[in-house]
């Protein structure tokens, strides 16, 4: 396999790997100038492209084929697409990076299940308090009924009032406290429950973001490449094949270079000119006389 390096040439044509009957009329050494025979049997991109000012040349004999302007512009919508596609996912996880709305509402119900929770055991204290002091001032008062310091009966029936009347507050309190105890409890297992689920939908986020994160630094590295890429590119696309690729982008959009099947524009299915055809098998910029875009044969 012959190969040919050579950093200082500026190809007209740029050299790709073995295609068929293609033929060269001069080839010599690594450093020699190649003038290739312009007339194409077939031309065959088999795409490997490896900067504005080197070309490969591997081939059986002499026999090679050749990368053409409109080969270049192909090869230059490959590279605008990928970025395309590229800087459209890159957006995606950047918006996924953000905070879900699942995790967002988990941690919400986690803040009302406690908030609801601190409430119930405020109440419940509050409710304990009451009953305490309630009880306290029933055991004065039956101290006071059964120390037989108090003599005076009307007294003492007032003493045997208060002490019914502090029972029956009491056991309201009492029942108003096993109710609070129950909604403690309630509360406590909802708060325990939110808690469970919000910590399982943060690990599964944090998990996510890991390879969200991988993801988007392996985004950028392409978009990069693919930035020099296009820069190198555009190095040897001439200036009529350039102006040809942006008028098909504005007046048909993508794709701007579209193959040409048989004798019909695969842009726009109309059928192409006889003299037409001949020159895109030529190898010549060709574009449709009826969407702009450019033509090409694989
Ligand atoms: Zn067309």
């Amino acid at each position: 396999m012959a190969g040919i390096h050579n950093p200082g040439y500026q190809p007209q044509f740029i050299l790709t790997m073995v295609g068929a009957g293609m033929t060269a009329n001069k080839h010599k050494d690594a450093g020699a100038q190649v003038t290739l025979k312009k007339k194409l049997e077939h031309r065959r991109f088999l795409g490997i492209f490896t900067g504005g000012t080197r070309f490969h040349l591997e081939g059986l004999g002499d026999k090679i084929s050749v990368m053409s302007q409109v080969d270049l512009l192909y090869r230059l919508q490959q590279i605008d697409d990928a970025i395309r596609d590229s800087k459209k996912r890159l957006a995606q996880v950047i918006s996924l990076q953000k905070e879900s709305s699942d995790l967002e509402a988990a941690r919400r119900s986690t803040e009302v299940a406690a908030e609801d929770l601190k409430n119930w055991r405020g109440k419940q204290n509050v409710l304990n308090l009451e009953l305490s002091a309630l009880n306290e001032k029933a055991k004065q008062e039956e101290i006071r009924l059964y120390s037989g310091m108090v003599k005076n009966p009307k007294e003492l029936e007032e003493i045997q009032y208060e002490l019914e009347s502090l029972g029956r507050r009491g056991s309201a309190l009492e029942d108003e406290l096993i109710e609070a105890m129950i909604m403690v409890e309630d509360r406590e297992r909802e708060a325990i429950e939110a808690e469970q689920e919000l910590e399982a939908i943060e690990t599964t986020w944090v998990k996510d973001q890991e390879s969200l994160n991988i993801e988007r630094g392996e985004l950028i590295t392409t978009i990069n490449d693919l930035i020099k890429q296009r820069k190198e590119l555009l190095t040897i696309v001439s200036g009529e094949a350039m102006a040809a690729y942006h008028n098909a982008i504005r007046r048909a959009g993508n794709p701007a270079v579209v193959l040409l099947k048989g004798s019909r524009c695969s842009g726009c299915q109309v059928t192409i000119p006889a003299n037409l055809v001949k020159s895109t098998e030529d190898g010549n910029l060709v574009v449709c006389d009826n969407c702009s875009r450019v033509l090409c044969l694989m």
